[in-house]
């Protein structure tokens, strides 16, 4: 395979269609059980079957988000575990 410039990461749902990656100002969402809201949100969305992904990065950010939510409602955030039917997709830098 020869490196390519553009993205060219392949839908993990159906093969066919390629990830669009986009920026979502406000991206409101269920993370671990609990509703949150994503200032610029990096989500990777297939056209084809509608499949999303996210980065390790941004599931990290997502995560510090939600904990904070948790914090301001008292919820205890050790109830919630990352769900394992979450996508991990990382966005591998290529040069
Ligand atoms: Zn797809």
């Amino acid at each position: 395979m020869s490196a390519t410039k553009r993205s060219s990461i392949k839908c993990p749902s159906c093969g066919k269609w390629r990830m669009h990656r986009r920026v979502i100002k406000l991206y409101k969402t269920g993370f671990e059980g609990v509703q949150i809201e994503v200032p610029n949100a990096k989500i990777s969305k297939c056209l084809g079957c509608g499949e999303e992904t996210y980065s390790a990065s941004e599931l990290k950010r997502w995560q510090k988000i939600k904990n904070e939510i948790c914090e301001q409602l008292s919820i205890p955030s050790r109830v919630h575990r990352i769900e394992p039917t979450y996508t991990y997709y990382g966005f591998i830098p290529r040069n």
